[in-house]
């Protein structure tokens, strides 16, 4: 018998998984609840919808972390770059598209083929037999979001990120900053040092006040709530209810010996956390913000330590319904406790229309490979795809989970290569020839293994 790829969800990833399935020769049935139920988001019935802006970001595929998912994913034969591409708008070194004509075309390309049928309606159960990938998004419905929830639990879904910077570890200035967790807590010197301090005086952390009191914040979208305020206040609204809120919160400058100046008692410490199992990345402690990406940056960098850091990304607070998919998904996207069930998208925990197509395009050629019984290979941890699939199944810091854009701090280093800003250009080249290589390699093993 025949067996039929449920994909839930008709966006970026639900789209480009369905595609890549059909290509393989698998019969899919898409399932989309728009234009019958809408979302606050989404203006349209069409398939691969882009909910805000028009920019697929860099195309930079030497450069840039977010390109290079662009080259892998055209050489893959992906269905929102083959499309992005024919609806290129100028843009600079962006990939930005005119987004009706895009959306138009997903919807009529995949209409098109021969393999795939577009169901029109809202998906409300996590099914207890038969192929399935959920991609429903970061608007996932109401009743599905329950039912996912669930059969995760409570404490594994999320309805709203609340994203703290990330930065590249190589640009913090350690001749200010040490590694120390409060009070030397801890079994393990690993445990002990686990936290990075960033120190403040009195003058600094006045100044630092005044910079978040000032700084441009960014609004609301309609149809947002602001229910999760309790939980995980922004930086500047704790700034707002007082100047001292932070210094008594995630600034608080106790259990914590400054090796630098160990006389000087710090006024407040920013702490920083690992952020990855590579050690690559720190995200910073409690420091949720819905401040506009250019005053982040020129505000976290009055920190002292971080005079020179680069973001691997900024913060900031969404509606956004995701899974803690480190402890929940194997490493082919399938959910432990049912793998009948794939999820892809921002529902796993990747965040942006590139990411989300990418973890789409992975998923529907998994699920379509374990259908026609053909071993995959394992995705090369050194491609993009790879570095983010890792990092989601696995990488990643369960406890502390949120989405993430594709960076370069999720790649393996590359050996011998000079750090800090001064080698970037070249440590860059070297990230992306060396995931090209590794993707083409996958590509072609994966068509060997199918043939
Ligand atoms: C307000 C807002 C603004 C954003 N702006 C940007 C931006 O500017 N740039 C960017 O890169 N990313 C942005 N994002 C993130 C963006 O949504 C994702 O990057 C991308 O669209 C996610 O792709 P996806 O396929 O996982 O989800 P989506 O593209 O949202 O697709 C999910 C699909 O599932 C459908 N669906 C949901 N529940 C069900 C159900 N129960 N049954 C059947 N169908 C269902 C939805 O209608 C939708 O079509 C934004 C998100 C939001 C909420």
């Amino acid at each position: 018998m025949t067996q039929v790829l449920h994909i839930v969800g008709g966006g970026m990833a639900g789209s480009e998984a369905a595609w890549q399935a059909a290509e393989m020769g698998v019969d899919v049935v898409l399932h989309e609840m728009r234009p019958k139920v809408e979302t606050f988001a989404h203006q349209t019935g069409d398939l691969g919808e882009m909910v805000c802006s028009n920019s697929f970001r860099s195309d930079d595929d030497e450069q840039n972390a977010v390109g290079l998912l662009h080259w892998e994913m055209r050489a893959a034969n992906g269905l929102i770059m083959t499309t992005a591409d024919t609806h290129r708008l100028p843009a600079g070194g962006a990939l930005a598209v005119d987004r009706e004509p895009f959306a138009e075309t997903v919807t009529a390309r995949l209409k098109a083929h021969p393999r795939v049928t577009v169901s029109y309606e809202e998906v409300t159960a996590l099914p207890e037999d038969g192929n399935w990938i959920f991609a429903t998004g970061p608007l996932t419905s109401p009743d599905l979001g329950q039912a996912i929830q669930a059969e995760t639990g409570a404490e594994a879904l999320a309805f709203f990120d609340a994203i703290a910077p990330i930065i590249y570890a190589e640009s913090i200035d350690m001749s200010k900053a040490w590694m120390q967790s409060r009070y030397d807590k801890g079994e393990t010197e690993e445990e002990r040092t686990a936290y990075l301090n960033c120190p403040m005086d009195k003058d600094q952390y006045e100044a630092f006040i005044d910079a978040l009191l000032a700084a441009d914040k960014t609004e609301f979208h309609e149809g947002e709530t602001a229910g999760y305020f309790d939980g995980c206040l922004p930086i500047e609204v704790m700034a707002e209810r007082g100047r001292e809120t932070l210094r008594h919160g995630p600034m608080k400058p106790v259990g914590l010996t400054n090796p630098h100046q160990p006389d000087v008692k710090a006024h407040a410490v920013v702490q920083l956390r690992r952020d990855n199992a590579l050690g690559t990345l720190f995200n910073i402690v409690g420091f949720q913000t819905k401040m506009k990406y250019g005053a982040q940056t020129q505000v976290l960098r009055m920190i002292p330590g971080l005079e020179n850091a680069s973001f691997a990304r900024l913060g900031g607070i969404h509606r956004n319904t995701f899974l803690n998919s480190p402890t929940l998904l194997d490493d082919q996207m399938r959910l432990k406790s049912r793998p009948n069930v794939r999820f892809a998208g921002q529902i796993t925990g990747v965040e942006g229309y590139v990411e989300s197509a990418a973890m789409g395009l992975l998923a529907g050629r998994m699920a379509a490979a374990e259908i026609l019984g053909i071993n995959l290979p394992q995705v090369p941890q050194d491609s993009a795809m790879g570095a983010l699939i890792h990092h989601i199944t696995g990488g990643a810091e369960a406890k502390t989970f949120q989405p993430m854009n594709v960076n370069f701090g999720l790649f393996r280093p590359v050996d011998g290569l000079k750090g800090g800003r001064r080698g970037r250009k070249d440590r860059y080249k070297a990230y992306t020839d060396r995931a090209k290589s590794a993707w083409s390699d996958w590509l072609e093993h994966s068509a060997l293994d199918a043939a």
